[in-house]
């Protein structure tokens, strides 16, 4: 286990070194690259070929593929994935939507500092399963993303671009044929001219590139498949510099996918991966691997023999016990690369050198503040520090602190010192305060800041488009002198803190707002029944010193707040306070039963903020902490959707089993139930410790990821017979954790069926069922503002005892009806459904809480009553 994690660590240096200079990661501190890992950089030197690969979501890139092409053909390797991920489902916390296309664009660049490659993105959003191509170019938009695919390839000029999928339609989902669709399209549109013209410019022109190939893996190649279309290379090599194999790189790449479960096992084996050519430019080169009679040396411009001489005569002389002697050998690669006809691959061999040269001089550099936040036209301590690790002569000639700051350029001329035999060096350390501009932008990422269209995030920046995450706002430039050449490093502004558990760690510079405003919950539900004032909680957390003002909620015509307005002082960066309000309907209003946003806002006394619209604060600062990526800060609204519901309920105590992240419990408080979260240990009671709850509800993927729960099977149903009504939420029959054990009292099968239309019609087959009539009647209302999805996961085939009162089907296919299986047993009720009521509840639709409440009042077989 150790040695797995010591490895991770390395690569994952290594795998930073391309974008170490001006992108380094204010995550963590500078990437120091070992003896070993500066040979794999310089002979990555002397290649200037590329390939991207393209797909659709946050793990269907080929880390195999990936951490060979980029670490033993040493070209430079891009993943392409058209979506953050954001319409899936999230195995390691409660995150749904934005936020978790936040943790999945952190692992894919997680991934991808373990497998060498880089990242990029369209516009695209993750809106959930797609049955078809058609459908997902729709709603995406064709033309702006494939005018985002072509963006990306005008930038990254690849030699060969892969596909992960076919382009021909096959059963699989719909945003993995577009995604090659739009490969095999951009690949021909990012030659044209007349193809989004205003893209091109002095930097970016239009490519051809030479190859465009779909690759295929052993996983998808069945028995009988037909692959003499398809030429083969083994990519398991093993790498004796890294100490790693290509199929090791890949498993700890793939195990980033943390949020989707995705944890593989090493492959120290071969691993053959086979492509068929789409398309070619040029001249047929016959058939072969991917880079097969492409000339990926720099030998492929002519008049650069001198430069291809030096390139060598570096990797020659490099002597890992002294890698400072190599200095000299890198200034005469800088010099050379004049002779290197190819603008941004000179641009890039230079960034490689200044690495390099970074690395062999044993340099380290970074800049850290005093805190990790700051407002806007406040004043924050920065420290630059340089030290100098090798005997090389090095001179700090200057530091540039942040540009629109008043600290300016600082010169120095310092001579660092060279450590004396086996000692360190001293460090020079610069202390400036540094004024934030009053006009800098708050921290936040950039597909976020403004309300997305329905396929597609908003993104006002153009050249912003595709880039993993927001480049550093603020940094400090070192210019340093050795060898007689001038060397620029830069440093993002960073927190640096020591954390009792985890040691040394980096965060980036946040600017944040004076006062940060947050609900508690976006969503409150307001029962007919009950008309009774509902508490909500504001957070406000100070982002200044000294926050002094008002907090105001501004309700929807038809309800009213008190107090109107709260007066608050927070005396003292990240002070916290919490207002409880009363929320209820203004008298009178009876049967409007539309729903309404509620916005809180503070609103600072004058002195502490310059002008009049910016003491106006309606945004709270939402942090997403996981252990494998770094902390990710973002700006969500102020506001709160007020729903009242015409809602009955048939039982309060509900036994709650929760799948992960589940956030249906929260949910089912909100209108009036009593619900008690089961732990693992309160199975262990069985039918006995069950029997004081109304209902007992599992959530999805419970069964998937509890042995316990499978094996409380009979306890579970003794309770059902006993009276009890149990409702199961989706579960998959998938590799992830087959389903061994049943589930409910007869037998059922669950599948691959779903409703990706959430507004697919809903047809009662039973309508006489109590499911639809006790105590709420059901009618097609409440299939009205569902969001993403009716339905996964459904039942496929079942025994006749139970019953399926629905069904529904996508556009054009035949009905469905295993959304919904209700069975009596014994004297109880037990239901199995792939509704989506994981994400239908926490949205506050009110249909799917009047039929979820019928769902667990079934078994009381009692008329309605309120409580
Ligand atoms: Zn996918």
């Amino acid at each position: 286990m150790c040695a797995s994690i010591i490895v991770a660590v390395i690569v994952a240096t290594l795998g930073s070194a391309v974008l170490m200079t001006k992108d380094a990661r204010a995550a963590g501190p500078p990437p120091q690259l070992s003896a070993a890992q500066i040979q794999v950089a310089l002979a990555r030197l002397g290649v200037a070929g590329s390939v991207l690969y393209v797909a659709a979501h946050p793990d269907d890139e080929n880390t195999g593929l990936l951490a060979y092409l980029a670490n033993g053909a040493h070209v430079r390797t891009g993943y392409l994935s058209i979506t953050r991920g954001d319409g899936g489902q999230n195995l390691i916390g409660s995150e749904q939507g934005p936020e978790l296309g936040l943790i999945r664009t952190q692992e894919l660049l997680a991934a991808r500092r373990i497998d060498g490659a880089e990242q990029l993105f369209t516009r695209a959003r993750d809106f959930g399963y797609s049955k078809s191509p058609d459908e997902t170019l729709r709603i995406w938009g064709k033309e702006a993303v494939l005018a985002d695919v072509v963006w990306a390839i005008r930038r990254f000029r690849p030699d060969v671009i892969i596909t992960r999928f076919s382009p021909e339609p096959s059963d699989t989902h719909g945003h993995h044929t577009a995604s090659a669709i739009l490969a095999v399209e951009a690949y021909r549109a990012a030659a044209d001219p007349q193809f989004h013209p205003e893209q091109l410019s002095g930097e970016v022109t239009t490519w051809q590139a030479r190859r465009l190939l779909w690759n295929r893996s052993g996983f998808s190649i069945h028995p009988g498949d037909d692959l003499s279309a398809f030429d083969s290379l083994d990519v398991g090599g093993y790498n004796p510099l890294l100490g790693v194999s290509y199929g090791e790189m890949a498993a700890d790449s793939r195990s980033m996918h943390k949020s989707q479960g995705f944890g593989v096992a090493r492959n120290r084996g071969p691993v053959v991966e086979y492509f068929k050519t789409l398309a070619e430019a040029g001249a047929p080169a016959g058939r072969g691997a991917p880079l097969h009679g492409i000339d990926t040396t720099l030998g492929r411009w002519a008049g650069t023999g001198a430069l291809h001489a030096v390139v060598e005569r570096a990797k020659r002389q490099f002597d890992p016990a002294h890698p400072e002697a190599s200095l000299p050998a890198l200034a005469a690669v800088d010099a050379a690369l004049d002779g290197l006809p190819d603008a941004a691959w000179r641009a890039r061999k230079r960034r490689e050198v200044q690495d390099l040269t970074v690395a062999c001089a044993g340099l380290f550099a970074d800049a850290t503040v005093a805190d990790f936040r700051v407002a806007p036209g406040d004043e924050i301590e920065v420290t630059a520090t340089a030290v100098n690790r090798s005997s090389a002569p090095i001179t700090l000639r200057a530091v540039r602190f942040p540009a629109g700051t008043s600290s300016g350029v600082v010169a120095v001329a310092r001579a660092l010192a060279a450590p004396a035999n086996g000692a360190a060096a001293p460090s020079v350390d610069l202390k400036r305060t540094v004024r934030i501009p009053a006009d800098a932008a708050l921290t936040t990422p950039y597909w976020l800041t403004s309300p997305p269209e329905p396929g597609l995030f908003t993104v006002a920046d153009p050249t912003l488009i595709g880039a993993p995450e927001d480049p550093p706002r603020f940094a400090v430039d070192f210019v340093f002198e050795m060898a007689s050449r001038p060397l620029v490093v830069s440093r993002p502004l960073a927190f640096k803190w020591t954390d009792p558990v985890a040691g040394e760690r980096y965060r980036p510079l946040e600017i944040t707002p004076r006062v940060s405003v947050r609900p508690d919950t976006q969503v409150m539900m307001f029962p007919e029944r009950d008309r009774k004032p509902h508490s909500l909680i504001v957070h406000l957390v100070a982002g200044a010193p000294q926050v002094k003002g008002v907090l105001r909620l501004e309700p929807p015509p038809g309800w009213l707040v008190e107090p109107a307005t709260a007066p608050f002082a927070l005396d003292g960066m990240g002070q916290e306070r919490e207002v409880v309000f009363q929320i209820r309907r203004a008298a009178g209003v009876v049967h409007d039963l539309t729903p309404g946003t509620l916005r809180a806002v503070a609103e600072l006394a004058a002195a502490s903020s310059g002008d009049e619209a910016s003491a106006r604060f309606a945004r709270g600062v939402v942090r997403i902490e996981h252990g494998h990526i770094p902390i990710q800060t973002w700006l969500c609204a102020a506001e709160v959707r007020l729903v009242p519901l015409a809602i009955e309920t048939a039982g309060t105590h509900i036994g709650y089993f929760p799948g992960p992240g589940d956030e249906v419990p929260a949910s089912l408080r909100r209108v009036g139930y009593d619900v008690t979260v089961l732990d693992e240990l309160a199975l262990g009671s069985g039918a006995a410790g069950l029997a004081r709850f109304d209902a007992e509800v599992i959530g999805v993927r419970a069964f998937n990821t509890s042995q316990r729960l499978r094996a409380a099977h009979a306890a579970l149903m003794s309770y059902v017979e006993a009276g009890g009504t149990l409702v199961a939420q989706y579960n998959t029959n998938s590799r992830l954790a087959p389903l061994t054990a049943p589930i409910g009292p007869y037998p059922f099968d669950i599948g691959r069926d779903r409703v990706t239309d959430e507004t697919a019609a809903v047809t009662f087959t039973d309508s006489v069922n109590p499911v639809l009539t006790t105590p709420n009647r059901i009618g097609p209302g409440d299939f009205a503002g569902w969001i993403q999805e009716r339905g996964l996961y459904f039942a496929e085939k079942w025994d006749g005892k139970y019953l399926a009162p629905l069904a529904m089907n996508d556009p054009g296919e035949k009905p469905l009806a295993g959304s919904l299986l209700v069975a009596r047993h014994g004297k109880g009720t037990f239901v199995y459904t792939g509704l989506a009521f994981f994400r239908q509840l926490p949205a506050g639709v009110p249909g799917a809480y009047r039929l979820f409440a019928n769902l667990m009042a079934h078994g009381k077989g009692s008329p309605a009553r309120a409580h």
